[in-house]
């Protein structure tokens, strides 16, 4: 059994020698354990946040551990009355490993969406949809004619939230680097504008295409991209802080916006975490499947084969340098 396990904390992008590649026995199971295949590995910025050594929503991944990561696989073995050969589950950490032994308990079923792939479900159908959705609906409450200014718009979460956004009726500008995503945000997902932030300046764009100000803001990214949209919001303006995938590979803090403007402008902020809406998942499969089968919304997932690339892999996540949802294959459906 193939595992990444973590040797030291990187500082700024992941180098070699902070994860290494080790082969371990897969252990006998106990009562309960069930033993997954991993199929897909789902590479995601904050990945790169729990290998650091500072506070988070989730204890950091000890030197030494498994890397943790959420994985979509098939059960091969099993000591549990829930589960059976075959079934498709998803650990809550399966980590970046060929295989895990996981206590019952910490698995979820997998139902395939029908007319929809496997990746679906570690996707838009997966946590990313849950992000984009309940950002924009709950957090966010998004309304009809409200301008929403949403950044890593090409990205996995941002470009489903964008959809969202429009199918509740907003004017949605997308900020996204270079012209190949920015064309992609506006021609085939429907975003009224886009903004390519490596080759102009954001808060210049935002001036010409929301001259009014903007009334939403999904941060993903935050820095000067933040803070820029931030300056623009309208007085009773909100913001849901969904992600600032700029400072997860930061080693020195990157610059914040004035709380000033959050008295003067009477603004909402509000940081949030997918995870407290994992418990309603129907919900948003409910609203989002019948835009999916017919088309309404778009995704796209970025497939890199072999557990072995998974470090370099991770990578593209801080360079842009892939097109959709980032997984790893590790092993054939
Ligand atoms: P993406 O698919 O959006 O990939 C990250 C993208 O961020 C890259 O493609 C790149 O897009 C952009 N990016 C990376 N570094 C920079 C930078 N320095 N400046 C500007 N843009 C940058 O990943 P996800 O959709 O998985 O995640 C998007 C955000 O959502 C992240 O911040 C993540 O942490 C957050 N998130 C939060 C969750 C929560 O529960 N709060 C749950 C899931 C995700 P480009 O090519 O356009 O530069």
């Amino acid at each position: 059994n193939r595992q990444w396990v973590l040797r030291q904390r990187p500082k700024g992008l992941i180098k070699k020698g902070d994860l290494e590649l080790v082969e371990s026995p897969i252990p006998d199971l106990k009562e309960s354990e069930v033993l997954v295949r991993t199929v897909y590995l789902s590479l995601d910025p904050t990945n790169r946040t729990w290998m650091n050594d500072s506070e988070g929503y989730l204890p950091p991944v000890a030197l030494g551990e498994v890397m943790r990561g959420l994985t979509l696989g098939v059960v091969e073995a099993t000591r549990s009355s829930r589960f059976r050969v075959g079934d498709v589950v998803s650990p809550l950490s399966g980590g970046w490993a060929d295989y895990a032994v996981v206590r019952e308990q910490a698995l979820r079923p997998i139902h395939r969406a029908p007319g929809l792939q496997l990746t679906a479900n570690m996707s838009v159908l997966g946590m990313t949809g849950l992000t984009a959705y309940f950002g924009v609906t709950d957090v966010l409450k998004a309304k009809g004619g409200e301008t929403l200014v949403i950044s890593a718009a090409a990205g996995a979460v941002g470009s489903i939230a964008g959809q969202i956004a429009k199918q509740r009726g907003c004017r949605v500008i997308g900020i996204a680097g270079g012209p190949e995503k920015c064309a992609w945000l506006t021609g085939e997902l429907g975003f009224d504008a886009a903004i390519d932030y490596k080759n102009e300046d954001v808060g210049e764009a935002l001036d010409r295409l929301a001259p009014d100000g903007v009334d939403l803001n999904f941060e993903n990214v935050g820095g000067d991209i933040m803070i820029a949209v931030f300056n623009r919001l309208k007085v009773h303006g909100r913001m849901a802080v969904c992600g600032l995938v700029s400072s997860y590979n930061a080693t020195k803090a990157p610059p914040s916006p004035n709380f000033a403007r959050i008295i003067t402008h009477r603004l909402d902020v509000q940081g949030f975490l997918v995870l407290d809406y994992a418990h309603r998942a129907q919900e948003m499969a409910a609203e989002m499947a019948p835009w999916l089968i017919d088309g309404q919304v778009k995704w796209k997932v970025h497939v890199d084969d072999g557990l072995e690339g998974a470090v370099t892999s991770l990578n593209r996540l801080f360079t842009g340098d892939h097109d959709g949802k980032l997984l790893v294959r590790v092993s054939e459906e």
